[in-house]
């Protein structure tokens, strides 16, 4: 411990790279390569039947990963009794029968009508078309006790993805204006209606955020492949007939699993860095050309885990200088809940976490080096290749900027609230045969990973959480970062 203490003073006097060699023999101190291929094998083992949100396996991982925490002396979160912090789902299955009757046509639900929010109906109302529904075509428009009709997404923007966020906001000003219901002309080419009832068809999971956020009035996207949906709607067509039924919701919970370890910089323990990745998969499923079922996720996630597993196990050894906080995620295959969760319950103040180091995989296609998601974008980027280095492993940035990763993971989750985020990833320069052979497959087995790389893969990932836990300036956005005003309101009081 004293050696430890002396060190630390000296060290922001010196250079990086003696700083980064004494770095390397505390991570080879606890980061063996039995341990990380044993611990591995046990999180992505068959026994835990892809740890899908929820099971009782899922369960048993979140027990192994808090036991271990719990043996090297990493502490709970203050105000938590225990590791775990409860998260709470709600599946949602669709209505089993609905219509919508106008004139003399009668248009199915699952067929030509879905449905996106809310979950029962039995009305009989006015329809009134608001051509794109903006704020202006909503703004001196009658709607109170009607069934608003709209065309899908903006005004000249035929993006899908985009349409789903205007949805929102459209039946938001709907409701608000006293609509019973939303009713979307579905025109798009880029995606099909059959694949968008397919995607919209079955139950989905969504977080379980209590009684004020829920329902709302029905909103439905209806098939226009035509379009001549408009000319019908924009010329008057009187009463229509809105009825839906059936719809079930369920409820159930899974668990974060969190842990602690203070700071020894009395100057800089109120900094908080979160070292994270999620621990579930998605389960058990159709079987492959082998006939397994059990889609282990060794690359999505087991590995990740075990970075930060590793990295809770060093650091309760040799604590940094910041204090450091272990996160492993549930829910991230359902839609990132568990770190939506968790920004949303924060067990600490969000303004005191000043990092996200998130860890998460497709897979790899390269072992030399490393991939950081948003390696440039904040200003811990030489910690990031120092580490890497140290181990032999180059440091690449995001390749595959049409993926949109970054945004494909729970450091998103972060980023959104203002804190400074990245993700630690496996070498990939392509979303290629090599990673799609293994990406939510079946065969994504323990025994079909290269654990020499593993092995050097984690320990950079230790070390670079190590330097991000005692850099002498606190890690920030790069300036222009599309999060960087998140982040000036999120600590505009420090
Ligand atoms: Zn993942």
């Amino acid at each position: 411990m004293k050696t430890g203490f002396f060190l630390s003073a000296i060290f922001s006097v010196l250079f990086l790279g003696a700083f980064s060699q004494n770095t390397q023999s505390l991570v080879e101190e606890t980061v063996t390569h039995s341990g990380v291929q044993a611990k591995i094998e046990f999180i992505a083992s068959d026994e835990l039947r892809g740890r899908d949100t929820p099971s009782p396996e899922q369960d048993i991982a979140a027990k192994y990963l808090a036991t271990r925490m719990k043996e090297w002396g990493v502490k709970a979160a203050p105000g938590m009794d225990g590791y775990r912090q409860k998260v709470n789902f709600k599946k949602v299955t669709p209505p089993s029968s609905g219509s919508f009757v106008v004139k003399d046509s009668s248009y199915a639900l699952g067929e030509d009508i879905l449905l996106l929010g809310g979950s029962s109906a039995n009305l009989e109302a006015k329809v009134v078309f608001l051509d794109y529904g903006s704020e202006e075509d909503f703004e001196n428009a009658k709607v109170d006790g009607k069934i608003v009709v709209v065309r899908l997404g903006d005004k000249g923007e035929p993006n899908v993805r985009k349409a789903f966020g205007a949805g929102r906001e459209k039946r938001e000003r709907a409701a608000e204006k006293g609509a019973l219901a939303l009713v979307e002309l579905y025109t798009s080419k880029q995606i099909g209606w059959k694949i968008i009832k397919n995607y919209l068809g079955g139950p989905s999971i969504s977080l379980d955020m209590g009684e004020e956020k829920e329902e709302g009035i029905p909103h439905l996207w209806m098939n226009d492949s035509y379009n001549t949906g408009a000319d019908f709607f924009a010329d008057k067509i009187g009463k229509a007939q809105l009825n839906i039924s059936g719809a079930t919701t369920n409820r159930f919970s899974a668990y974060n699993v969190i842990g602690m370890v203070e700071g020894t910089n009395p100057d800089l323990k109120d900094q908080i860095v979160v070292y994270s990745a999620h621990y579930d998969h998605v389960g058990v499923g159709q079987p492959d050309a082998e006939g397994d079922t059990i889609y282990n996720g060794t690359r999505d996630n087991g590995i990740g885990s075990i970075t930060v597993l590793e990295a809770a196990h060093n650091i309760a050894k040799y604590p940094l200088e910041r204090t450091s906080m272990f996160i492993f995620f549930t829910g991230e295959e359902k839609g990132l809940l568990g770190s939506e969760w968790f920004v949303e319950h924060p067990v600490v103040p969000l303004e005191s976490i000043v990092m996200c180091f998130n860890s998460d995989n497709a897979g790899y296609n390269d072992t030399s080096i490393t991939t950081i998601i948003g390696l440039e974008r904040t200003t811990a980027t030489e910690a990031f290749v120092t580490a890497g280095e140290t181990y032999g492993l180059g440091t690449i940035a995001d390749q595959m900027p049409d993926q949109n990763l970054f945004d494909r993971s729970d450091q998103v989750s972060f980023a959104r609230k203002g804190i400074p985020a990245v993700m630690y990833t496996m070498g990939v320069t392509a979303f290629d045969d090599e990673l799609l052979k293994y990406y939510h497959q079946a065969g994504d087995n323990p025994d079909s990973v290269d654990y020499d790389y593993l092995f050097k893969f984690t320990k950079a990932y230790v070390h670079a959480c190590r330097l991000v836990g005692n850099m002498p300036e606190r890690p920030y956005w790069t300036e222009g970062d599309k999060y960087y005003e998140a982040g000036e309101e999120l600590y505009k009081t420090q």
